[in-house]
Formats: structure tokens, sequence, C-alpha cells
């Protein structure tokens, strides 16, 4: 399927590692102009944007931490400066931290990795995207943001995807389509273990998996947004679709 990417210009937040890094790439192979955002980690950047520049699209790299709001103006402002502007924003920045409901001060930070960096994006974004009547944003969720959990984690993830759906009628008259794809455990630097642990695990939980090197891979996700970043997903909008191989089912 050629889903029509080319030179859309697509900013993904966390897009250095893990499941952004398989977005960007994924996008980048599609013809898209990729932009990653990380905070702190330069060498994982500096990679993840010569990877970028191999397959041969326009690539960029900024660093900002997108729970600051005045970061995040000033990333759209350098963007649209070098870039010329923002059609695609996939965010996938955010943290875990063992035992989140334990200190109101990880609380904080989990909740505002989630929340208000999405809030933060979508707030500045929108108003783009709104201009040029265009645009597609797809937050990464997380099945741990169905159900009930008392820890931030899954506390942040359900209030993103609730303020994310929340904004695809207000923005759909625009024709941006606003989405979250919630991953299952994905093999990424935030998942400790190793591939036997992981294989161990995909066979207990993970009924609906494609066997790679033993354990479920980001790449699998990269695709899943591509193909909402294109044309062909235009009437697809307001929707938290689980991307976990049937780990879990519920509504
Ligand atoms: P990784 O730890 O592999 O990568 C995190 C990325 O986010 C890095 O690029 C990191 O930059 C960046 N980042 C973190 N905080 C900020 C910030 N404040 N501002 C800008 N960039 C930031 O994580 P994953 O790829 O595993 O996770 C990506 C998303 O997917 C997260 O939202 C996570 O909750 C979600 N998810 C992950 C699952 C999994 O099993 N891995 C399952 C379900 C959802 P730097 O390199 O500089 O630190």
């Amino acid at each position: 399927m050629q889903l029509g990417l080319s030179g859309r210009r697509v900013l993904v937040t966390g897009g250095s590692r893990g499941i952004g890094r398989a977005c960007a790439v994924s996008l980048a192979q599609e013809g898209a102009t990729v932009a990653i955002n990380y905070v702190s980690n330069d060498a994982a950047a500096e990679r993840t944007y010569q990877d970028l520049l191999a397959i041969g699209v326009k690539a960029y790299r900024f660093k900002a931490d997108v729970t600051d709001l005045q970061a995040v103006r000033n990333l759209l402002a350098e963007m649209n400066e070098t870039v010329g502007g923002i059609d695609v924003l996939v965010h996938s920045a955010g943290i875990s931290l063992p035992d989140d409901a334990a200190s109101p001060e990880i609380w904080d930070r989990v909740i505002r990795s989630h929340l208000y960096s999405t809030y933060y994006l979508c707030h500045e974004i929108a108003e783009i995207m709104k201009s040029q009547r265009w645009g597609r944003i797809i937050a990464i969720g997380s099945i741990a943001g169905r159900g009930s959990g008392a820890s931030a984690y899954s506390v942040g993830k359900a209030a993103q995807s609730h303020y994310v759906r929340g904004l695809a009628p207000i923005l759909g008259p625009f024709n941006i389509t606003v989405n979250v794809v919630s991953p299952g455990r994905i093999n990424t630097d935030m998942i400790p273990g190793t591939p036997e642990d992981w294989g161990a695990f995909a066979r207990a939980h993970i009924p609906v998996y494609r066997d790679r090197n033993d354990y479920p891979g980001p790449e699998l996700i990269g695709e899943v947004v591509s193909f909402l970043a294109s044309e062909q997903a235009s009437y697809i909008s307001g929707a938290d679709l689980p991307a976990c191989g049937a780990a879990y089912t519920g509504l």
C-alpha cells in the first residue's frame, strides 16, 4: 500500500529511542520528512538521526523537554523555522518509574510526562494544523491506561487517552484526525529483562505474537502509526487503538 506520506513533515517526540525511533524510521521509509525530539541522550539521538538520513529523507533532531510549555513553544518555533511547519505529530516521549505511586514527586513527574506533555503539544500544534486545514495527531498511549490502576503511569495514560480522544470532534472539521495507539509491552529500554524473559512473557500473555527474535519489537507500533498518518486512515479519528497482539481485548 502506498501511504502517500512523501513530503509530509512529521515531529516524533521521544523519537530517538524505542517506540518513537521505530515510528520515525517507518515514517521515513514512507518518504516523510522526520524531526525527532529527545530530552537528554545526545548519542542515541545522533544515531537515529544518521539512520534517518541513510534512508534518504530530510531529517532533523531537536532536544527539548516536552513537559515544559516554554520548551514546547521553542521546539515548535525552531521546527517552523528549519522544517517549514508540521503536518503530523507522533507523541511517544514518556517515562515509567518504579513504584510511581510511592511519592508525590515521582507521581508528579510521571503524570507530567504523559498528560501535561500531551496537552502542551496538542494545544500548540492544533492551531498550526487548523490554519493549514490538515493534520494528524497520534499519541502513544498504553493498554496500562485501560481498566483501573492506581499507579501514576496508568492514570496518566488513561487521562492522556481521554484528552486526545476528546480533541477529535473539535479538530475534525479542520481535516485533522486525532488518535491514540496503545501498545502492550514492547521491547525497549523502558522495559527491563532479557530476550529469554521476553520470550516467556510473550508466550504466556500475547496471543497474537509475530515471532521476531523472541520478543515483540517497536517496529510493530511504527507500522500502525504510519498507517494512521496516511490518507487511507482519514476516516479514523477519536480512536484509542490497542496494538498489543490481543493481550488486552476490553473496550
Ligand atoms: P524509551 O525509554 O525507549 O524511549 C523514551 C524516549 O522518550 C526517548 O527518546 C527519551 O529521550 C524521550 N523522552 C522521555 N522524556 C522526555 C521528555 N520529557 N521530553 C522529550 N523527550 C523525552 O521508551 P519507549 O519507547 O518504550 O516508550 C515510548 C512511549 O510508549 C511512552 O509513552 C511509553 O509510555 C509508551 N509505551 C511503552 C511500552 C513498552 O512496553 N515499551 C508499552 C506501552 C506504551 P532520551 O533518549 O533523551 O531520554
